[in-house]
């Protein structure tokens, strides 16, 4: 009998800092397939679903798709969208009929309106349609908050190892094996979850950068005999919700207490630890200051991940804009942000003619004031960019209409309706741009520039700046998630201990 393996995915990290509710368009917008199209689009991608699809097939079990649904990071999801999604999740269970297990493939930090844990809310949905006792197995990123309430009602949870993420499929594999385990072998796996009250901004958790590739390291080697997945969760930062932590699981074969010692030796290990993830912004005044022009060695990137719209926030703060505009004639820069009036502003007016406009703060004004910006309509575009560097190689990425504006004092500015790709100089070069050829360019991703760039540019300075993705944690208004959480009540490793 041929075992048939059923795979879904419903992925969003949400930013309950962002200011704008995530919505079914978010998720239509990038493709939303039930069926069989949700095996068929996605096929060939590095994505869970993927993974998980072709590893039941190339085993001999029958992969049966449910539903893709995927969204861009953003605010919390409108009750509406969460309903509907978690519809097509059950409708799509029912559907398929009999299954012998699911893979089901979550990012682990989705918030809905009114729930909180709205990844357990779907594992909710999902065990209403199975039979008691069918086997499931869930993925997470590695920015989850994991939570109790999964992690009861899954047999396995697997995260990914790496970050930038790159093993999205391979993790989708790894799940789809333990279900597979389960029908054929006899494995009856648990999963232990350790949590402790710690955020690590996003800028440090990189897996190739200590002290996250110590604790993989640490993972790596309790791998073995009975422990089956060793995952580490530091969770992205801009989520306000209980629970919330520094997350390990454990997935085992039966031997709950060696899973439990083994959680409980990594989390310790990353809160010893928590001091070694501080990063350390720089004013944007002194990083602006710092810039020299023409040294030959490639662009400064002024790296704003505070307004990061792959984080989830609006990418509409101008402050950079306003502290490079104070060099005038010094250097040469380039920068961008989201201002639709502004796009308009440059469309009416026509290339080659002048504009007097501010930008800045129209979707997110909490965190910056519009700037004033005059110069000339340089270029002005709608079709998308095509990414070109490490990072999404080959992806396409709208922003909407755009326009650049030269402001005559060295510094250009990339006007667009959705968020360029900052991460990859494509972004820039898509609009006539060349990073190459400036002394400053402005950045809005917290790593992922290190892949779209390569080694393409002189020094990244991370700017000290609040945000919806600020890198400075203590700027942020944590209303609902469980204190004391380090590193906002906590003044050094040193002085204090849980
Ligand atoms: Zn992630």
């Amino acid at each position: 009998m041929t075992e048939r393996i059923a795979v879904a995915s419903i992925i969003q990290e949400t930013n309950t800092f962002a200011p704008q509710p995530s919505t079914l368009d978010d998720f239509t917008a990038q493709g939303l397939w039930v069926g069989d199209e949700a095996a068929e689009r996605s096929a060939g991608t590095n994505t869970e679903i993927a993974g998980a699809l072709a590893s039941a097939a190339e085993a001999g079990a029958e992969p049966v798709p449910v539903v893709r649904a995927w969204a861009m990071s953003g605010g919390v999801l409108d009750e509406y969208a969460f309903t509907y999604l978690r519809g097509l999740l059950f409708d799509g269970l029912v559907a398929a009929g009999p299954v012998d297990a699911l893979v089901l493939c979550l990012h682990g930090a989705l918030v809905a309106d009114g729930e909180p844990a709205a990844d357990a809310a779907l594992v909710e949905a999902a065990r209403a349609v199975l039979p008691p006792g069918t086997p499931l197995v869930v993925t997470h990123d590695l920015h989850a908050n994991v939570t109790a309430r999964l992690v009861a009602q899954v047999d396995a949870l697997v995260g990914f190892r790496t970050y930038p993420h790159v093993d999205q499929g391979d993790t989708g594999r790894r799940a789809a094996a333990i279900a597979l385990r389960m029908l054929r072998d006899g494995l009856r796996p648990g999963t232990v979850l350790e949590k402790r009250p710690m955020l690590v901004p996003a800028e440090s958790q990189a897996v190739a950068d200590p002290p996250m590739a110590l604790l993989r390291r640490l993972a790596d080697e309790a791998t073995g005999g009975p422990i089956l997945d060793v995952s580490l969760f530091p969770v992205q930062p801009w989520l306000d919700v209980p629970e919330l932590g520094f997350g390990v699981t454990v997935t085992h074969a039966g031997d709950e207490a060696a899973a439990r010692a083994t959680a409980k030796a990594v989390a310790d290990a990353a809160w010893a630890r928590r001091g070694e993830f501080a990063v350390h912004p720089v004013p944007v005044r002194d990083a602006v200051a710092a810039v020299r022009p023409r040294t030959g060695r490639g662009p400064v990137l002024l790296v704003q991940s505070a307004d990061s719209p792959t984080a989830g926030a609006a990418a509409d703060s101008a402050t950079v804009v306003a502290a490079l505009l104070d060099r005038p004639g010094e250097l040469r820069s380039y920068a961008t942000l989201v201002d639709a009036p502004a796009v308009a502003a440059c469309h009416i007016a026509g290339a080659g003619s002048s504009v007097d406009t501010t930008v800045g703060a129209t979707l997110d004004p909490r965190w910056s004031a519009p700037v004033r910006i005059s110069g000339t309509v340089t270029r002005l575009g709608t079709d998308p960019v095509t990414l070109a560097g490490e990072a999404m190689t080959g992806q396409q990425v709208s922003m909407g209409r755009w326009a650049t504006v030269d402001t005559g004092t060295g510094l250009i500015v990339l006007v667009t309706e959705r968020p360029a790709p900052t991460f990859d100089p494509a972004g820039y070069r898509h609009a006539g741009l060349e990073p190459a050829e400036a002394d400053a360019v402005l950045v809005r991703s917290a790593t992922l520039y290190r892949a779209g760039y390569g080694g393409g540019y002189a020094e990244a300075i991370l700017l000290d700046l609040p945000g919806a993705s600020t890198p400075r944690l203590d700027y942020l208004d944590f209303q609902h998630a469980p204190r004391p959480l380090y590193p906002i009540d906590f003044a050094a490793p040193e002085k204090e201990a849980p």
